[in-house]
């Protein structure tokens, strides 16, 4: 039995004479205790679902499920799901020790209670010292804690995060995915949390839905999907830089691009079925040495520190190499590349289906 279980949601938003169809059948299956991240653009959607989940918006097409019952007609209250909403969404005139409780005391739990699940989450989230202190005297870390802790106050077995981390700075950002992820490991909720940022996404998700066109595109653990997308689009999308894709045939016991020809690895064949075919090659597994089989031309160095990103014309392509930062390349240079053949996928040319995922 799913914990949460989205079936075929859409969701259409009339705006004057615009229609804006932002989910367009979204199918999802989560189970107890994964860490789901939906991971899309702005404005692809993802705090819509979220709102949906929660009850606070209703879909004009399928049917939410929680905890294997239909929920459609359940109130906000009644579904129990804690959120995260995206700007924290603290209130400013009350202390810290307020607005964890808030939840609790809508829900007339008795004050004793309250103090003690209050003063148990603020010292697992270290703020206990905060207790008494206004929003306004926060730093933007520790406002983060005070909107995680008033979700876990409600003891809620589901929790949705909308972008929480995303006000944080670069450094503090890591270290709370860190305690995130150790809290939830700790406490075992069913955290689905949406975020754009897909380093984010990657490092936290044990399971990875990408939201593109008001669908999920891929679904899966998140090492997986990097390392065989299941299509093109996943492909372009996921990485930074991006998995390199070229045009390609396949001809005999080759794949050729650009005029030039790599064998095809044992592995692709007797599965081929059509001829047209869009090699992809992630730029880390690309390396430029003497004895690669493809020449090309430097057409730009991105310097970025620990590494450098090469780009190199090959033909019509332009075909990105992540490479050692103390090599120095010129624009002009001639290259020869390397493909590590173990790390190739190829997708139909058509529709971009990963040819080894059927
Ligand atoms: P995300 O959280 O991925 O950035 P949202 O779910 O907030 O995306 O919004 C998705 C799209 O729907 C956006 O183009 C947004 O402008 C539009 N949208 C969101 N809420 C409304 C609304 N209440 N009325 C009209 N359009 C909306
Ligand atoms: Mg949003």
């Amino acid at each position: 039995m799913a914990h949460v279980k989205l079936e075929d949601i859409w969701k259409i938003y009339k705006e004057k004479k615009k229609t804006v169809e932002v989910l367009r059948g979204i199918n999802l299956e989560i189970e107890k205790g994964d860490f789901v991240v939906i991971l899309g653009p702005s404005g692809e959607g993802k705090t819509t679902i979220l709102r949906i989940i929660a009850g606070l918006l209703k879909q004009d097409k399928g049917h939410v499920y929680l905890r294997g019952k239909l929920a459609d007609d359940m109130s906000p209250k009644d579904r129990n799901i804690a959120m995260v909403p995206q700007n924290y969404a603290v209130y400013p005139f009350m202390n810290v020790f307020d607005n964890i409780a808030f939840p609790l005391k809508i829900e007339h739990v008795p004050k004793e209670e309250i103090r003690k699940r209050v003063l148990e989450v603020a010292e697992m989230l270290k703020i206990d010292n905060l207790l008494n202190r206004r929003p306004s005297q926060l730093s933007g870390g520790q406002l983060q804690r005070v909107a995680i802790a008033r979700a876990l106050v409600k003891n809620a077995d589901i929790i949705l995060m909308d972008e929480p981390l995303s006000n944080l700075d670069a450094q503090i950002r890591v270290l709370a995915r860190e305690e995130l992820k150790e809290l939830q490991q700790k406490l075992g909720p069913t955290i689905i949390y949406v975020t754009h940022d897909q380093a984010e996404a990657l490092s936290l998700a044990t399971k990875l839905a990408l939201l593109h066109n008001g669908k999920i595109q891929a679904y899966g653990d998140p090492l997986e999907l990097y390392r065989q997308p299941n299509n093109s689009w996943v492909a372009s999308f996921l990485g930074n830089p991006a998995m390199n894709l070229i045009r390609s045939e396949i001809a005999g016991e080759k794949i050729e691009f650009d005029g030039q020809a790599i064998p095809l690895p044992e592995r692709f064949k007797g599965i081929i079925s059509s001829n047209k075919v869009i090699l992809g090659i992630r730029p880390e597994n690309i390396e430029i040495s003497q004895d690669g089989d493809i020449e090309g031309v430097v057409e730009l160095v991105e310097e970025l520190g620990s590494f450098t990103i090469t780009h190199v014309r090959v033909g019509n392509d332009i075909i990105k190499v992540i490479d050692k930062a103390f090599i120095k390349r010129e624009k002009g240079e001639k290259v020869k590349l390397k493909f590590d053949y173990s790390r190739i996928e190829l997708f139909d040319a058509e529709s971009g289906v990963n040819l080894m995922i059927k």
